[in-house]
């Protein structure tokens, strides 16, 4: 069967790489999870000292953009691709809340975009991938033929990321993280270059009230159906 570029755009916390990881197994396609490139930046960034509390150098980021190696290594146990930054496995620190406070400042730079939008091109280039993030429908595959828009409420979105960093053993409060999330869609949403956005051809897909399962199931259904039609 003919192989597809399935791209997934939406606001923070709508579950889109729980929704592309589902799709790519089932299709036996590759998944990438463009926000991890993100944050892998941002904590770039952060330990070198070009972000903090109340500061950004942007120049300097920029200046050290190309001392910056990012790859995905596929992990057999978890079934998924970690994030691995100048050859160190970055996965769990990129996940966490300081991190999430300042991505979207980071990926506000157009020359960050610039360099992790080739790097997107390539990886799909040979299609048969699910690649999520803000601005995959509309930058990265316009050309895409299955382009999916993910929203929910705020507080649906706030509460399942809320749950999430309790798991991973996190301290913090629902109102921190409706808060970030709230803050990173308006960032997202209003920048310059290339903001988040349902981009043209893409469908619209409100989870607020749908179970894991039945989400999978309508998606893969209409996968298999775009999938069938391509000659
Ligand atoms: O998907 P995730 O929430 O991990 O993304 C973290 C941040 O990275 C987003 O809030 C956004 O600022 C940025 N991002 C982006 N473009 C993408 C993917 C992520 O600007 N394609």
């Amino acid at each position: 069967m003919k192989k597809i570029t399935i791209a997934i755009d939406g606001f923070s916390s709508t579950g889109k790489s729980t929704l592309a990881k589902q799709l790519a197994r089932a299709l036996g396609y590759v998944y990438v999870d463009t926000g991890a490139m993100y944050r892998a930046i941002t904590l770039f960034a952060m330990n070198k000292g070009f972000i903090g509390a109340n500061f950004e150098n942007r120049d300097g980021l920029v200046a050290a953009l190309s001392k910056i190696q990012l790859r995905f290594v596929f992990n057999e146990d978890l079934g998924f691709s970690e994030m691995y930054l100048n050859d160190k496995n970055v996965e769990a620190e990129i996940r966490k809340m300081e991190v999430s406070r300042n991505v979207s400042h980071i990926a506000e730079i157009e020359q960050v975009r610039i360099k992790l939008v080739a790097l997107q091109k390539k990886m799909g280039e040979k299609k048969g991938i699910v690649m999520d993030g803000r601005d995959i429908g509309s930058v990265v595959f316009p050309e895409a033929e299955l382009k999916i828009f993910m929203t929910a409420s705020p507080e649906k979105r706030a509460y399942r990321r809320y749950k999430e960093l309790l798991d991973r053993g996190e301290k913090i409060r629902y109102e921190e993280v409706l808060e970030n999330v709230e803050k990173r869609d308006y960032i997202d949403s209003h920048r310059e270059f290339s903001p988040l956005m349902k981009s043209s051809g893409a469908i619209e897909f409100d989870n607020s009230d749908m179970g894991l399962k039945e989400q999978f199931e309508r998606m893969h259904n209409f996968a298999l159906r775009v999938i069938e039609k391509q000659v």
